[in-house]
C-alpha cells in the first residue's frame, strides 16, 4: 500500500500529516459536543410540550414551545459555524483546527469575548490520538475501528463534562459498532464482545440499583452504565475488571481535586470521562496489563 511505504519512508511527515487530519476530526467533533445535547434539548421539550398538550395544558406547551424555538431546525450540518456570543457566522479561516485560535488569542474576531477552551484542546486530543494510532496500527482497518472508537468517547467524554449527559446516540452507537468490529476478532473474539456487552451492562446496572435502594439517592446515571456495556463490546468482558479500577481510581481522584477546589459539593461528577479514558487503555494496552498481572 502507497500508504503504508510512505510511513515506513518519512515517519515523521507521514504522523504530522496524520495529526493535522486528526485536528481536522476534532473540529467536526466539536461541532457535534456543542449541537448535539442542543439538538435532543430540543427534541425532549417538543416531546414534552405535546403531552402537556395531550393533557390539557396549553398554556404550557405553548412557554416550552416558545422558548425551545431557538434551536429549531438545528442539525449537526446547519447553521454554518456561528460565534455562540455575537451570532455571527465564522469566516472560513476562523475555521482552521488550532491556528485560528492561537491566531486570534483565543477570542472572537467580532465580539472578542472568550473562546471556550474546549474547542482547541479537543482538536489537540484527537489529533494526537489519531497520529498515535496510526503510528501504532499503521494503515488499517485496526487503525479505522480505533480512530473510530476514540473519537466517539472524546465526544462522549466532553458531553459529559459540559452537560452531564451521555447521549444514547452515542453509546448504543459504540455499542453495536464494537460488536461490529469484532466480528472477525479484530481486537477481541465476537463471544468476548457480546458477553463483554451484557456483563458490563448487568454489572453498572446491579451496581446502580444497590446504591439506589440502599441511599435512595442516584449515584451513577445510565448513561455510566450503557457507556460500560459500549466499551465492553469494544475491550472484552475479560479487560472489563482492569477498566473499571482504573476508572474508579481516576474518578475517585479526580473528584477529591474537584471537591478540594471546592467547585463542587452537591454537584454530580462527571464519570464517564473516567470510563472512556480507561476504555482507550484497556483497548491498546489491555492485554499488556493483564500479563502484568497474572505475572
Ligand atoms: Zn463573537
Amino acid at each position: 500500500m502507497i500508504l503504508t511505504e510512505l510511513l515506513n519512508k518519512l515517519p515523521s511527515i507521514t504522523i504530522l500529516f496524520a495529526f493535522f487530519v486528526g485536528t481536522i476530526i476534532g473540529s467536526f467533533l466539536n461541532v457535534v459536543v456543542y449541537r448535539l445535547p442542543l439538538m435532543l434539548q430540543e427534541s425532549w421539550s417538543e416531546y414534552a410540550a405535546d403531552a402537556l398538550r395531550t393533557s390539557g395544558f396549553m398554556d404550557y406547551a405553548g412557554i416550552i414551545s416558545r422558548d425551545n424555538n431557538i434551536n429549531k431546525n438545528l442539525t449537526l450540518a446547519y447553521p454554518r459555524s456561528h460565534c455562540p456570543t455575537c451570532k455571527r457566522t465564522l469566516k472560513s479561516y476562523h475555521l482552521l483546527p488550532l491556528v485560528s485560535f492561537i491566531a486570534l488569542k483565543g477570542k472572537c474576531e467580532f465580539c472578542k469575548s472568550a473562546i471556550n477552551f474546549r474547542y482547541p484542546a479537543i482538536e489537540f486530543i484527537c489529533g494526537v490520538l489519531t497520529s498515535y494510532v496510526i503510528y501504532r496500527y499503521q494503515f488499517t482497518w485496526m487503525t479505522v475501528g480505533c480512530c473510530f472508537f476514540i473519537w466517539i468517547l472524546i465526544c462522549l467524554s466532553f458531553i459529559d463534562i459540559e452537560k452531564k449527559i451521555l447521549p444514547d446516540f452515542l453509546t448504543i452507537l459504540l455499542l453495536w459498532s464494537g460488536i461490529i468490529f469484532n466480528l472477525n476478532a479484530m481486537f477481541v473474539s465476537l463471544e468476548e464482545s457480546v458477553i463483554g456487552a451484557i456483563f458490563g451492562y448487568l454489572f453498572l446496572w446491579a451496581i446502580a440499583t444497590i446504591f439506589k435502594l440502599v441511599t435512595r439517592k442516584d449515584g451513577m446515571g445510565q448513561g455510566d452504565v450503557k457507556l460500560f456495556a459500549a466499551l465492553g463490546a469494544w475491550v472484552g468482558w475479560s479487560s472489563l475488571p482492569i477498566l473499571l479500577v482504573l476508572a474508579s481510581c481516576a474518578g475517585i481522584f479526580g473528584g477529591c481535586i474537584q471537591i478540594l477546589r471546592k467547585s463542587t459539593k452537591t454537584q454530580s461528577i462527571a464519570f464517564g470521562p473516567y470510563l472512556a479514558s480507561a476504555g482507550f487503555i484497556a483497548l491498546l494496552w489491555g492485554n499488556e496489563i493483564k500479563n502484568l498481572i497474572l505475572r
